[in-house]
């Protein structure tokens, strides 16, 4: 176990500047996911802690030492990619021996730890096959495997999951989560996705253009986003952005949406610089509106809006509605029934709301 701290990293590629000025820390035992947008930097993150990639600025420490010029054979860091990078020509036993191996192991040592991770991963009817003769979810496992079978302080995943197809991920994801309960190991995940992000990380570091927009648990992130981008890149279908003016009112200052509408009271304190005139979104989840009045709920904006396209998945549908040309998406539940082209009160619940300059 081991952690990680980044202290004002910054990485440059010529002119692309990919990790910009970046202070966080994983501590030990943490499963830490990166997530974000495709170019925004979190596999350079990645890389530089595997000692990969040069660092052009700041200090990289892991276990309170400065790593910056450690080479990668020294960091004791297992790196598993999305291409498996699995040797072909040789079986999964001998792509798990292979590091061991180098490494002067003896044919007895290595045979332990190599049963012992394919246990771990339930694989030991694979060991005789090669690559070619595995699924893609089964090579992924070899590939784990061989980071295991080193025991290294500190595993690193980029997109480990993104070659598979959808029910292979879900399933890969609860053996990873599993993985990581028994190991204890500090774990550094890289996704693009955010249901891999919210189900895997104990904490959760959104990246975009190679800055930090928010760390906190997937929780924290869900509820209370810092900024604009967390709040739509987190969750799915995003948060509704419900673009408007600030307006004073007898009772105070309050957002209104072009058509008026919604109404939203402006709380004290929640817009620090409010002034009349000044435009704001209001920012709800699809589940905070509905149809009906929520339980124990008892604060609310209604509007109307026409419904454009309702998804039914059974458990729940996703009405897809028009306020003034501007779209917003409820997460219905099957009795709240809607039909295209109807227009249907919504209310929004007023203390989930959130407003963003
Ligand atoms: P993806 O999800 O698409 O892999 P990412 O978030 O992992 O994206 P990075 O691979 O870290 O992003 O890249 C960040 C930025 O740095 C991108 O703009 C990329 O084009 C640039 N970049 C990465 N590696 C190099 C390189 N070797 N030379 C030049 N630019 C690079």
């Amino acid at each position: 176990m081991a952690s990680i701290r980044f202290e004002q990293v910054s990485k440059r590629f010529d002119k692309v500047t990919a990790v910009d000025n970046v202070s966080f820390e994983v501590n030990e035992g943490e499963f830490m996911v990166l997530v974000g947008p495709s170019g925004c930097g979190k596999s350079t993150l990645l890389r530089m802690i595997a000692g990969l990639e040069e660092i052009s600025e700041g200090k990289l420490f892991i276990d309170g030492k400065v790593v910056n010029d450690l080479p990668p054979k020294d960091r004791d860091i297992a790196i598993v990619f999305q291409n498996y990078a699995l040797y072909p020509h040789m079986t999964a036993y001998e792509n798990l021996a292979f590091g061991l191996k180098i490494r002067g192991l003896s044919k007895t040592e290595i045979h332990e730890k190599v049963m012992e991770a394919a246990r771990v991963l339930e694989i030991e009817p694979l060991l005789e096959r090669k690559p070619k003769a595995m699924s893609g979810g089964q090579r992924q496992r070899v590939a784990i495997g061989r980071a295991i079978v080193r025991n290294p302080k500190v595993f690193l995943f980029d997109e480990p999951l993104s070659n598979l197809d959808a029910k292979l991920r879900g399933q890969m994801r609860l053996e990873i989560a599993r993985l990581h309960k028994q190991l204890k190991t500090t774990v550094v995940y890289v996704t693009h996705d955010q249901v891999e992000a919210m189900t895997l990380g104990d904490r959760i570091a959104v990246v975009n253009k190679g800055k930090i927009q928010q760390i906190a648990t997937p929780q924290q992130l869900y509820d209370q986003p810092t900024n604009r981008f967390v709040a739509g890149f987190i969750g799915s279908p995003p948060m509704n952005f419900i673009e408007g003016k600030i307006e004073q009112s007898q009772g105070g200052l309050t957002f209104s949406d072009p058509t008026g509408q919604l109404v939203v009271p402006l709380p004290d304190h929640s817009v620090p610089s409010a002034q009349a005139g000044q435009p704001l979104s209001f920012a709800i989840r699809p589940e905070h509106l509905h149809t009906h009045p929520a339980k124990g709920e008892q604060h609310y904006a209604a509007f109307t809006a026409q419904v454009q396209l309702v998804e039914r998945l059974g458990h729940e549908s996703f009405a897809f509605a028009s306020l003034g040309g501007q779209q917003v998406v409820a997460r219905l539940a099957p009795e709240e029934n809607v039909t295209v082209g109807e227009r249907v009160q919504l209310l929004a619940e007023l203390t989930k709301g959130q407003f963003f300059e």
